[in-house]
């Protein structure tokens, strides 16, 4: 079993490898998905952030609250080899983000490879519960298979929609054709108390009305939202992108962000309750309240192992994870 549950950080492999076989190194590395040197630097304390996300912990499986997490290991995946994480990523990882379609476009080309690795390597994981069920009686039986049906369905759903997407984004990567994307750009004043990369489909607005329905047909494909929380050069930014084809829904979404009563603490709802991929600054953290931590660690749980309910995203309540200063729309209605 913990063969199984630990795959995401055994698994291996390069994913420019479709696309760019010839050029790819052997050895695959650690690739993080939120820089190390120009964002979790910025939030550590002794080399440490913090993190909800289960397979970069050590600890306890059983616990929700966040634990410490090296910068070194956090955020990372083994999707890259060395060549193609150094080729594809040093715009933006060795120079400061500068705010194009270009550096957005890396930006969400990354999150979805990760995304994809991580479904993939949970593939077997959910193969393990389906044996469970052996020497158990009928009722138990019924219900492990249909907690198997349940997950590793949806999961095979997402790896489907994200292969999709992903192959639209390695065109791409080839044609240089960037315009085929929409971002949207946060800019904050300082670096963000809370770094996160991860994509998937909303369900609801930042006013609770419904964004879009997603079902399981597997031949609907819903709008997918790129989140990224990051700093580069002292300042935070907070870059929402998607596919022109998924502009419909995310175009409405971004509407009731602007019109939300707070853009800070609003985004960090989508991040906190979207996001398992998210690394916290021990210092915020610390001088949360005991409310205001275990409504974030509820929020977390949200889609994973609680329903998500329409009002997920509205909030009055001020977190300070985020200074708001200015948006920056790189698309046109
Ligand atoms: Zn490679």
């Amino acid at each position: 079993m913990f063969k199984e549950l630990n795959r995401f950080n055994t698994d291996k492999k390069c994913s420019a490898s479709t696309i760019f076989k010839d050029e790819c190194s052997n050895k695959i590395v650690k690739a993080h998905s939120v820089s190390k040197s120009s964002s979790l630097k910025e939030i550590a304390v002794d080399g440490h952030v913090l993190t909800f996300f289960m397979a970069q912990r050590n600890t306890d499986y059983t616990v929700l609250e966040p634990v410490s997490v090296g910068i070194n290991k956090a955020s990372t995946f083994n999707g890259f080899c060395r060549v193609h994480d150094k080729k594809l990523f040093s715009p933006f990882e060795d120079n400061h983000f500068d705010l194009s379609s270009y550096h957005c476009f890396l930006i969400m080309y990354r999150t979805i490879s990760r995304e994809l690795f991580v479904k993939e390597s949970c593939k077997g994981t959910f193969g393990l519960v389906k044996e469970m069920d052996k020497g158990k009686n009928i009722f138990e039986q019924m219900y492990i298979q249909d907690r198997y049906r349940h997950f590793n369905g949806s999961n095979d759903l997402t790896i489907n929609d994200l292969k999709n997407i992903n192959l639209s984004l390695e065109k791409v990567l080839v044609s240089k054709d960037y315009d085929q994307l929409e971002h949207v750009i946060i800019e904050l004043e300082i670096p963000p108390k809370v770094m996160s990369s991860s994509i998937g489909g909303m369900h609801f607005g930042f006013d609770g009305s419904l964004i879009q329905e997603i079902t399981n047909d597997p031949m609907c494909i819903p709008d997918y939202l790129s989140i990224n929380s990051f700093s580069s050069n002292g300042k935070g930014y907070i870059v929402l992108s998607w596919l022109n084809e998924h502009r419909v829904s995310n175009q409405e979404l971004i509407k009731t962000l602007i019109y939300s009563n707070s853009i800070s603490d609003s985004l960090l709802m989508l991040i906190i309750s979207q996001t398992e991929n998210v690394y916290l600054s021990p210092q915020w953290w610390d001088n949360l309240s005991d409310k205001k931590k275990s409504d974030l660690t509820e929020l977390y749980k949200c889609g994973g192992c609680q329903d998500t309910y329409n009002d997920v995203l509205v909030t009055d309540v001020n977190y300070g994870a985020f200074d708001y200063q200015n948006v920056k729309y790189l698309y046109t209605e």
